[in-house]
C-alpha cells in the first residue's frame, strides 16, 4: 500500500469532497456559532458533529476519557492514524468570539473528507472531540487518559487574522489567590482590622515591579474577583485569579515561585493570611512539527492561501495543542477570518466566525488539513520524515 495511489489525485479527491460537504459544514458551524456552549457543557455541539460523522460511517464513542462532551470518531484502521481535533467550547457572555466553531466544523470536514483517501492508503482518521480549550486545558486531561496513545500525527486550524502554518504559544498556568484578613469599622476602629482588599492591592503593586524584570514574552496578569462587600468595612477577604506565562516549561517554573512571593510579601506586610492553588493542569508551548508545517504551507499555497507576514509586536497566547504537540507530531495552523484590526475574543470576532469569510476559512482548513494528511498517508517515508523530526525535537 502507499505505492499505486497518486498524491495529486487524491488531494484533488478530499478537495471535492470538501466542496460537496460545503453546506452541511457551514450549516453545522452556524449552529454551533448560535449555541454557544462553555467549556465541558458542550453536550449540542458534541451531538450534532458526532450525528454527522456516525451518519457517515464514521465509529463514533462518546464521553471518552472520562469527559462527557469527549469523543473519538474513527474511520478505517490502524496505523497510520492521523487525527484532526474538534474544539467546539465558546467564551462567557461574547459567544463563539474565538471561533472554535469553525475549528469543529473544518475538522469534521476533514474526516469526512479524508475517507476516500483512506479507502486507497489504508491506515485511519480520526476526529477527535476535545473539549475545554479555553481555561479548561481539555487536551491535556485527554492526554492523560490516553488518547492520543494510538496517533501518529494531530491537527487543527484555528480562525485568526491571518493564514499561518505555525503559530508560537507560550506555556501558561493558572494561580487562584485568596486573602483572609479581619473585619473592623473603616472609620472608628481600622486600627483593630486586617486588610485583605490591600493585601490584593500589595500583590498586584509587587508583580508590576516584578514584571520590568522578567523576560520578554513572559507575563503575569489577573483580576480580582472579590474586593470587599462594603466600604465602611475593612475588608476581611479577597480573591483573585491570576496567570502566569513563559516561553517555556522551565523559566514557567521559576517566574511561578517569583509569582508567589510577590503574594507571600504582601500577606506578611498586611498581616493577611495567604492561601493559593496552583492550576492542576498547564498549557504546555507550541512544538510545530516541521515536516507537518511545510506540507501544510504547500497545501495552502495549492488552495491559494498565501501565509502571511507575522505582525511586528505581536504577542502570544496559550493553547492545549501545545499539550498535544509533546506527545505527537502536531500543527496549529490558523486561516485568516478577519480584517488585521478584529481582535480574538471581541464581539467582532465571533462575528466574524459567521461570515462568509468565515465560511470560506473553514471550507479551505477542512481542504488543507485532509490534503496533509494524504501527504503523510499515501507515502510512508514522509510518515517517516514526521516521526524522526518529534522524536529529535
Ligand atoms: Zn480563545
Ligand atoms: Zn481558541
Amino acid at each position: 500500500m502507499g505505492l499505486n495511489v497518486n498524491i495529486d489525485e487524491l488531494k484533488k479527491l478530499a478537495m471535492g469532497e470538501v466542496d460537496r460537504l460545503r453546506d452541511e459544514l457551514v450549516s453545522l458551524s452556524t449552529m454551533i456559532h448560535d449555541n454557544p456552549e462553555l467549556r465541558y457543557q458542550e453536550f449540542k455541539a458534541c451531538d450534532w458533529i458526532t450525528d454527522l460523522l456516525e451518519r457517515n460511517g464514521f465509529a463514533v464513542e462518546r464521553g471518552i476519557c472520562e469527559l462527557p462532551t469527549a469523543f473519538r470518531a474513527t474511520y478505517g484502521s490502524g496505523r497510520p492514524a492521523v487525527a484532526f481535533l474538534a474544539e467546539y467550547d465558546a467564551l462567557p457572555k461574547i459567544g463563539h468570539a474565538c471561533g472554535h466553531n469553525i475549528i469543529a466544523a473544518s475538522s469534521a470536514g476533514a474526516g469526512l473528507a479524508s475517507k476516500l483517501v483512506v479507502d486507497r492508503t489504508g491506515g485511519s482518521v480520526v476526529v477527535l472531540g476535545t473539549p475545554a480549550e479555553e481555561g479548561g486545558v481539555g487536551k491535556a486531561r485527554m492526554i492523560k487518559n490516553r488518547a492520543f496513545d494510538q496517533i501518529d500525527a494531530a491537527m487543527l486550524v484555528h480562525p485568526g487574522r491571518r493564514n499561518a502554518a505555525t503559530i508560537e504559544a507560550l506555556a501558561c498556568i493558572g494561580l487562584d489567590v485568596e486573602f483572609f484578613g479581619k473585619a473592623a469599622h473603616a472609620a472608628s476602629s481600622p486600627h483593630e482590622g486586617i486588610n485583605a482588599l490591600e493585601a490584593m492591592i500589595q500583590s498586584f503593586n509587587n508583580i508590576n515591579s516584578l514584571r520590568q524584570h522578567i523576560r520578554d514574552r513572559a507575563r503575569i496578569h489577573g483580576i480580582i474577583t472579590n474586593g470587599g462587600e462594603a466600604e465602611n468595612v475593612v475588608p476581611s477577604y479577597s480573591s483573585g485569579k491570576f496567570l502566569v506565562r513563559a516561553e517555556d516549561s522551565q523559566y514557567l517554573d521559576s517566574l511561578c515561585i517569583r509569582a508567589l512571593h510577590c503574594f507571600e510579601a504582601a500577606a506578611m506586610a498586611t498581616g493577611a493570611e495567604l492561601k493559593y492553588e496552583w492550576e492542576e493542569a498547564r498549557y504546555d508551548p507550541m512544538n510545530s512539527n516541521e515536516p507537518l508545517v511545510e506540507l501544510f504551507t504547500e497545501n495552502y499555497r495549492i488552495l491559494g492561501r498565501s501565509i502571511d507576514p507575522v505582525d511586528p509586536g505581536k504577542g502570544f497566547g496559550s493553547t492545549d495543542m501545545g499539550n498535544v504537540s509533546t506527545v505527537v507530531p502536531a500543527i496549529h495552523p490558523t486561516v485568516s477570518i478577519a480584517e488585521k484590526d478584529v481582535l480574538a475574543h471581541t464581539p467582532e470576532f465571533a462575528a466574524a466566525a459567521a461570515s462568509e469569510k468565515g465560511h470560506r476559512g473553514l471550507v479551505d482548513a477542512a481542504k488543507a488539513m485532509a490534503m496533509t494528511a494524504v501527504d503523510v498517508l499515501a507515502d510512508t517515508q514522509m510518515m517517516d520524515r514526521v516521526r524522526q523530526y518529534f522524536k529529535k525535537s
